[in-house]
């Protein structure tokens, strides 16, 4: 992090002052269609192909309510241990953006589906709850691009182009209370929270959950209060922050900073900020009071949702095992220590590494590559491992050619290069790259023969009866293959050559 004038630094922050947190996560469902009509819902399609007179809210169009996704919300409130409304509505929120065709969104105000749940999060060890205040249904908006400014943002661009795709996809927003007494662990915490959550959110099947394509996008609230002090500070609500790592930064960067305001004796501006991947900082966007007023009402073309209890229950009869049972469970399946657990969580890597031994690999293989190799790879991009272009069943498939011999460690390591450079599969990088383990007895015994007479002493050495020498040998052998030859097989050669 560059050091702004004002920021103090995160730890030193903390001594003074104790962070509040709210953190407001939006998840796109994984619906065939959208939440008021029946466009599909597809990432990626060309601008402007799934739409239709709802979803454009041209005139006289009658929204209806897409009945999975009610399902899928009603699940995440049971799996977040929320209360179910046994009767809500939708309501208008009314506000003029040029992405949202209606001039209004669809959404929940009073009336949430789930409200007054908890869920408990691993963090390091200890068991974190996070009260959870509501989650509610609402649609998306569309996506507008600017284009002819240098960032891509609003500011210098020359004209603005919509795409409506996305506009109507269900969303579900999940509010937590105030997260206090998180301490010097704040930045840490946050991250296990949405860390926590889109693995509940995966294991229910609702959501793709891909913060790098935008269906997790989490909304960061922070205020400072004097150590001690019981009522809030003012907060500032940073926006559309969309990976983990990220979520973590921003903490610790408006910590840093809000401690320097205060610090300074000045005023925490309650405001929203944007959250800048390249600097890890936050700007300021626009003030934001709680009397902000949309104008909200029921949605009059809407019929009110009734979930009956039998429907809950029979609701809840479908829910996974919770994110704590599974954990303990392939812990034991692995044969992992409380602590590779919980690296692997912390990471993020639960899943991947899940998928990676159910398509082959040893559990101790599957946590090495992810949590070594990829893991450094990602912090190297600023990317979440799980965003990295290299899925399970590559990794799988690498550590298959190592358990056969065809590639070592090393050699994997620039297999991995090729994948996520897009290069094609691991049996495709091997080729192309000429990765394959030299093992023909022919090229390495002339590889050897030459390592021999380069190094007469040593030969003499082996000769004389101190096999431990060969490795000298052996290294230059591998160093001339440049790290392709079968090192079992180079060592088993020069013994034979010289006792
Ligand atoms: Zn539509």
């Amino acid at each position: 992090m560059t050091t702004l004038p004002g920021l103090v630094g995160f730890d030193e922050a903390l001594e003074t002052f104790d962070p509040v947190m709210g953190l407001e996560v939006h998840v796109e469902l994984d619906t065939a269609t959208k939440m008021f009509c029946g466009c599909p819902t597809g990432f990626g399609a060309e601008p402007n192909t799934q739409v239709c007179p709802v979803c454009l809210g041209l005139p006289g169009a009658l929204p209806v309510v897409n009945g999975a996704a009610v399902q899928s919300a009603i699940r995440i409130g049971l799996a977040l241990n929320c209360s179910i409304a046994p009767w809500c509505r939708f309501a208008r929120k009314n506000y003029f953006y040029p992405d949202m065709p209606k001039n209004f969104q669809t959404s929940q105000y009073d009336e949430p589906i789930a409200y007054d749940g908890f869920t408990e999060v691993d963090v390091d060890g200890d068991v974190f709850r996070v009260e959870i205040e509501r989650a509610h249904m609402e649609e998306d908006t569309g996506k507008s691009l600017h284009v002819g400014g240098a960032t891509g943002r609003i500011h210098g661009a020359v004209h603005s182009l919509l795409d409506y795709n996305r506009a109507g996809v269900p969303l579900i927003e999940i509010v937590t209370k105030p997260i206090e007494g998180a301490g010097a662990r704040a930045a840490q915490v946050a991250r296990a929270y949405v860390a926590h959550l889109r693995e509940l959110l995966l294991s229910l099947g609702v959501s793709d959950v891909r913060m790098e394509q935008g269906s997790m996008r989490c909304d960061v609230n922070l205020s400072l209060r004097p150590v001690g002090q019981q009522t809030f500070g003012t907060r500032t609500e940073t926006k559309n922050v969309n990976s983990l790592r990220s979520v973590e930064r921003a903490i610790r960067f408006e910590v840093s900073r809000q401690a320097g305001v205060l610090g300074a004796g000045a005023a925490i501006v309650q405001e929203t900020r944007h959250f800048h991947e390249d600097t890890g900082e936050t700007t300021a966007g626009r003030v934001k009071t709680d009397a902000e007023d949309y104008r909200y009402f029921p949605e009059p073309d809407l019929t009110p949702i009734e979930a009956t209890a039998d429907w809950v229950e029979e609701l809840r009869a479908t829910l996974p095992e919770a994110p704590r049972v599974r954990r303990a469970r392939l812990q034991q399946a692995w044969g992992a220590s409380d602590l590779e657990m919980r690296d692997i969580v912390g990471a993020g890597a639960l899943i991947l590494v899940e998928q990676t031994v159910a398509a082959g690999s040893s559990p101790q293989a599957a946590r090495k590559w992810w949590l070594s190799e990829l893991t450094r790879r990602a912090n190297e991009t600023g990317v979440d491992v799980s965003e990295l272009a290299i899925t399970p069943a590559d990794v799988a498939g690498i550590q298959a050619m190592v358990d056969a011999g065809r590639i070592n460690d090393k050699l994997a390591r620039g297999v991995f290069d090729g994948v996520l450079a897009g290069e094609g599969t691991p049996q495709e990088v091997v080729a192309a790259r000429g990765l394959e383990v030299v093992s023909d007895d022919a090229a390495l015994g002339a590889a050897v023969d030459r390592a021999i007479a380069a190094s007469p002493d040593v030969a003499d050495k082996i000769r004389a009866g101190k096999v431990a020498a060969a490795g000298a040998l052996i290294g230059a052998v591998m160093k001339e293959m440049r790290g392709q030859a079968d090192a079992g097989r180079v060592r088993e050669l020069i013994l034979s050559r010289l006792t």
